[in-house]
């Protein structure tokens, strides 16, 4: 038998968390595909106001990742932020993104200048054409539609 990612989701509403779900298996299947041991624990919790972000990604180590998302977010931020901490997966996973505390090295380098990380700069570019296409295909909404719907959606 082939193993299989395992992830899980605590915290939110219960339509949150099988979205958070649903829109991180399909960014494993758009940029991981042939993945199968990752481990990543999500929280959906009040993280803007106690880490002043809409969301984190921690890599712990060996295909481990504890994932932070706002959960006050409306259905679509929420759907764009998890495509986001999802590219600093698949950057951590692949080697991209490597750190030695404090220090942070891209594809080897290393980077101190924190105005414009380059896995900042990707996961800010492919973040909404990811949450974009899994609107289209694995929803029955419009882009337009879906910015109005609110997060209990
Ligand atoms: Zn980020």
């Amino acid at each position: 038998m082939l193993a299989s990612n395992c992830i899980e989701v605590t915290g939110g509403f219960a339509a949150q968390r099988e979205r958070v779900l649903d829109v991180i298996t399909f960014c494993i299947d758009e940029m991981m595909p042939r993945k199968r041991t990752l481990d990543i624990e999500v929280k959906l919790w009040n993280c803007e106001k106690h880490e002043k972000a809409l969301g984190q990604c921690l890599f712990v180590g060996d295909n481990v990742f504890q994932i932070d998302i706002d959960n006050k977010q409306d259905l679509y931020n929420l759907i764009v932020t998890t495509c986001h901490e999802m590219v600093h997966v698949k950057q951590y996973s692949r080697r991209e993104l490597t750190e030695r505390f404090p220090q942070s090295f891209w594809h080897g380098e290393l980077f101190t200048d924190g105005r414009c990380y380059p896995w900042e700069l990707e996961a800010w570019d492919m973040q909404r054409p990811l949450a974009h296409k899994y609107i289209k295909e694995h929803t029955d909404w419009s882009i337009r539609d879906i910015k109005v719907l609110d997060k209990r959606s």
